[in-house]
Protein backbone atom coordinates (compact mmCIF):
# COMPACT_ATOMS: atom_id res chain seq x y z
CA UNK A 1 0.00 0.00 0.00
CA UNK A 2 0.97 3.54 -1.38
CA UNK A 3 1.82 5.70 1.77
CA UNK A 4 -1.19 7.89 2.96
CA UNK A 5 -3.55 5.89 0.38
CA UNK A 6 -7.07 6.58 1.34
CA UNK A 7 -9.84 3.74 -0.16
CA UNK A 8 -13.10 4.32 -0.99
CA UNK A 9 -15.68 2.33 0.84
CA UNK A 10 -17.32 -0.53 -0.97
CA UNK A 11 -20.33 1.70 -1.50
CA UNK A 12 -18.95 4.78 -2.35
CA UNK A 13 -21.60 7.21 -1.31
CA UNK A 14 -22.27 10.24 0.12
CA UNK A 15 -24.37 9.93 2.84
CA UNK A 16 -26.77 12.87 4.60
CA UNK A 17 -27.78 14.07 7.77
CA UNK A 18 -30.82 15.59 7.69
CA UNK A 19 -31.50 18.62 10.41
CA UNK A 20 -34.10 20.99 11.12
CA UNK A 21 -33.36 24.24 12.88
CA UNK A 22 -35.82 26.14 15.06
CA UNK A 23 -34.37 29.93 15.48
CA UNK A 24 -33.11 32.17 12.98
CA UNK A 25 -29.67 31.37 13.97
CA UNK A 26 -29.01 28.43 15.90
CA UNK A 27 -25.91 26.50 16.24
CA UNK A 28 -26.96 22.57 16.31
CA UNK A 29 -24.80 19.81 17.79
CA UNK A 30 -24.73 17.13 15.09
CA UNK A 31 -21.53 14.65 16.57
CA UNK A 32 -23.67 12.00 17.72
CA UNK A 33 -25.07 11.42 14.35
CA UNK A 34 -22.19 11.53 12.55
CA UNK A 35 -20.83 9.39 14.73
CA UNK A 36 -23.82 6.81 14.08
CA UNK A 37 -23.24 6.89 10.91
CA UNK A 38 -19.09 6.64 10.83
CA UNK A 39 -20.31 3.39 12.78
CA UNK A 40 -22.63 2.14 10.04
CA UNK A 41 -19.63 2.53 7.53
CA UNK A 42 -17.07 0.55 9.34
CA UNK A 43 -14.31 2.65 8.86
CA UNK A 44 -11.82 2.22 11.62
CA UNK A 45 -9.11 4.68 10.85
CA UNK A 46 -9.54 7.36 8.17
CA UNK A 47 -10.91 10.84 7.55
CA UNK A 48 -14.78 11.96 7.38
CA UNK A 49 -15.68 15.44 5.16
CA UNK A 50 -18.45 17.28 6.27
CA UNK A 51 -20.25 19.23 3.83
CA UNK A 52 -23.26 21.70 4.00
CA UNK A 53 -24.77 22.57 0.56
CA UNK A 54 -26.13 25.77 1.42
CA UNK A 55 -25.89 29.22 0.89
CA UNK A 56 -26.82 30.14 4.56
CA UNK A 57 -25.62 27.82 6.94
CA UNK A 58 -22.12 26.81 7.94
CA UNK A 59 -20.52 24.13 10.27
CA UNK A 60 -17.91 24.07 12.75
CA UNK A 61 -15.98 22.27 15.48
CA UNK A 62 -16.21 24.36 19.20
CA UNK A 63 -16.78 24.18 22.62
CA UNK A 64 -19.86 21.49 23.15
CA UNK A 65 -19.75 21.33 27.13
CA UNK A 66 -20.89 24.81 27.11
CA UNK A 67 -23.77 26.46 25.48
CA UNK A 68 -23.15 29.55 26.37
CA UNK A 69 -20.03 29.41 23.77
CA UNK A 70 -22.43 28.78 21.20
CA UNK A 71 -24.40 31.91 22.38
CA UNK A 72 -21.40 33.73 22.33
CA UNK A 73 -19.98 33.08 19.26
CA UNK A 74 -23.81 34.22 17.40
CA UNK A 75 -23.76 37.10 19.59
CA UNK A 76 -20.53 38.35 18.36
CA UNK A 77 -21.30 37.30 14.87
CA UNK A 78 -24.61 39.00 15.27
CA UNK A 79 -23.06 42.14 16.36
CA UNK A 80 -20.50 42.12 13.37
CA UNK A 81 -22.63 41.27 10.69
CA UNK A 82 -26.19 42.95 11.86
CA UNK A 83 -29.59 41.26 9.98
CA UNK A 84 -30.38 44.60 8.90
CA UNK A 85 -27.37 46.66 7.31
CA UNK A 86 -26.72 48.43 3.90
CA UNK A 87 -27.29 45.07 2.04
CA UNK A 88 -27.46 45.20 -1.72
CA UNK A 89 -29.10 41.20 -1.89
CA UNK A 90 -33.13 41.67 -2.59
CA UNK A 91 -33.89 38.54 -0.65
CA UNK A 92 -32.73 40.51 2.87
CA UNK A 93 -30.62 37.77 4.10
CA UNK A 94 -27.22 39.08 3.39
CA UNK A 95 -26.02 38.83 6.84
CA UNK A 96 -26.79 35.14 6.68
CA UNK A 97 -25.07 34.72 3.33
CA UNK A 98 -21.50 36.51 5.12
CA UNK A 99 -21.59 34.33 8.20
CA UNK A 100 -21.98 31.00 6.18
CA UNK A 101 -18.98 32.46 3.98
CA UNK A 102 -16.98 33.74 7.54
CA UNK A 103 -17.63 30.30 9.74
CA UNK A 104 -17.09 28.16 6.34
CA UNK A 105 -19.23 25.02 4.62
CA UNK A 106 -16.76 22.11 5.59
CA UNK A 107 -14.98 20.58 7.80
CA UNK A 108 -12.85 17.25 8.12
CA UNK A 109 -12.88 15.15 11.36
CA UNK A 110 -10.16 12.62 11.48
CA UNK A 111 -10.82 9.11 12.57
CA UNK A 112 -8.92 6.59 14.62
CA UNK A 113 -10.78 3.37 16.75
CA UNK A 114 -13.83 3.82 14.88
CA UNK A 115 -14.36 6.95 16.30
CA UNK A 116 -13.87 10.50 15.46
CA UNK A 117 -10.93 12.26 16.75
CA UNK A 118 -12.25 14.99 18.91
CA UNK A 119 -11.26 16.64 22.13
CA UNK A 120 -12.86 16.38 25.62
CA UNK A 121 -14.57 19.97 24.82
CA UNK A 122 -15.17 19.40 21.25
CA UNK A 123 -18.14 18.79 19.07
CA UNK A 124 -19.36 19.31 15.94
CA UNK A 125 -22.22 22.31 15.13
CA UNK A 126 -24.15 22.90 12.00
CA UNK A 127 -24.69 26.15 12.34
CA UNK A 128 -27.85 28.00 10.98
CA UNK A 129 -28.18 31.64 10.18
CA UNK A 130 -31.59 31.58 8.35
CA UNK A 131 -33.38 29.76 9.84
CA UNK A 132 -35.84 27.85 10.68
CA UNK A 133 -35.50 25.63 7.54
CA UNK A 134 -34.73 22.25 6.67
CA UNK A 135 -30.95 21.52 6.12
CA UNK A 136 -28.71 18.41 5.53
CA UNK A 137 -25.30 17.57 6.10
CA UNK A 138 -23.20 15.75 3.27
CA UNK A 139 -20.57 13.32 4.87
CA UNK A 140 -18.11 11.33 2.77
CA UNK A 141 -16.07 8.93 4.53
CA UNK A 142 -12.39 7.48 3.32
CA UNK A 143 -10.76 4.61 5.09
CA UNK A 144 -7.15 4.24 5.06
CA UNK A 145 -7.25 0.39 5.67
CA UNK A 146 -9.58 -1.33 2.83
CA UNK A 147 -12.50 -2.80 4.35
CA UNK A 148 -13.56 -6.38 4.34
ZN1 LIG B 1 -30.15 35.14 -0.10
Amino acid sequence: MTAGAFFLLEDDVVRYINVKSRARTEFIDITEKVQEVLKETGVVTGVCHLYVPHTTAAITVNEGADPTVQRDIQALLNRLIPFEGDYHHREGNSSAHIKATIVGISQSVLIDDGRLILGTWQSIFFCEFDGPRHRRVALKFMSDKKLP
